[in-house]
């Protein structure tokens, strides 16, 4: 539903909106493409935030890629890329950081600690910057999908959150930026992990209940993989809550978050038991 305040503002058009970190691949694409489909006027931010990022983490090598960025946004015939500087978007004196608790602890949050309240933050600045009708985000980050919504119903955000299935290779990995950092080794390992998810939804859709099993299921899948050096989490979670699941009765979460070396990749699935 529209906020009438809004649409003033807007001078009766529709915003859409696509925040990214840039190096944009297909995943980020189908995002572009609804948003161009669905509004007025597509506004793609390419913003690589500091704050989501630990000390230990890539940000410094977070890969770039902006002149075929620009070719690809151009081709979809996006209306404005937004670049803030990174003094604009945390200028002097700048203290607030926003919070949602309860999720963002939780999954990735246990090992990217201050990663989601990061992201919580510079979403909601976004989102003020660029006032769009809708925000597009990506099923991949399903964790982060979650929060966003619960911070736009919280803080009262007059914006629609649409979340887009995530997008695969053609051998089913998940696309993500990150993708380009893996050996060719580590890249015919990391289908295990699609695998696991793959597997494990097989067995929901049989009937199977008992979330303890699928849990080890996974987690065996994934260690078989020699290339997979850490399994962060694999199981079955609450969609809404992302708690643990003991009995699999409805729809259930089933993610993953795995490192091969340095690079640490994430998938999921959402599935409904028999
Ligand atoms: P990032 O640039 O990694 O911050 O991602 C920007 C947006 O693209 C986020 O909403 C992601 O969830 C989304 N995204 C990233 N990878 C994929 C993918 N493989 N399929 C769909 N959406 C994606």
């Amino acid at each position: 539903m529209q906020n009438s305040s809004k649409v003033n503002l807007q001078g009766g058009k529709t915003i859409g909106f696509v925040p990214t970190m840039g190096a944009l691949h297909r995943g980020h694409m189908s995002l572009v493409r609804a948003c161009r489909e669905e509004n007025d006027v597509a506004v793609v931010s390419i913003f690589v935030n500091p704050t989501q990022f630990d000390p230990s983490e890539d940000l410094d090598k977070y890969p770039s890629d902006l002149d075929g960025d620009m070719t690809k946004l151009e081709e979809a015939g996006v209306d404005t890329l937004f670049m803030p500087e990174e003094a604009s978007v945390y200028p002097e004196g700048f203290q607030t950081s926003i919070e949602v608790k309860g999720l963002s602890e939780k999954l990735c949050g246990a090992f990217r600690p201050g990663h989601f309240d990061g992201v919580a933050t510079v979403v909601a600045k976004l989102l003020n910057m660029v006032y769009p009708t809708r925000a597009y985000f990506g099923a991949k980050d399903y964790q982060q999908s979650l929060i966003i919504r619960r911070l736009a119903v919280d803080l009262d955000m007059p914006v629609e959150i649409a979340v887009l299935p995530t997008v695969r290779e053609e051998d089913c990995l998940a696309m993500s930026s990150r993708n380009a950092y893996l050996s060719a080794d580590e890249r015919r390992a990391a289908q295990a992990i699609y695998r696991a998810l793959a597997n494990a939804a097989d067995r929901v859709k049989e009937g199977k209940r008992d979330a303890a099993e699928i849990n080890a299921f996974m987690r065996e899948t994934l260690q078989k993989e020699p290339l997979i050096t850490e399994v962060q989490y694999a199981g079955v979670y609450d969609p809404n809550t992302l708690d643990d699941v003991a009995d699999i009765k409805s729809e259930v979460l089933l993610a993953v978050a795995a490192k091969l070396g340095d690079t640490r990749l994430i998938d999921n699935m959402l599935v409904k038991g028999a």
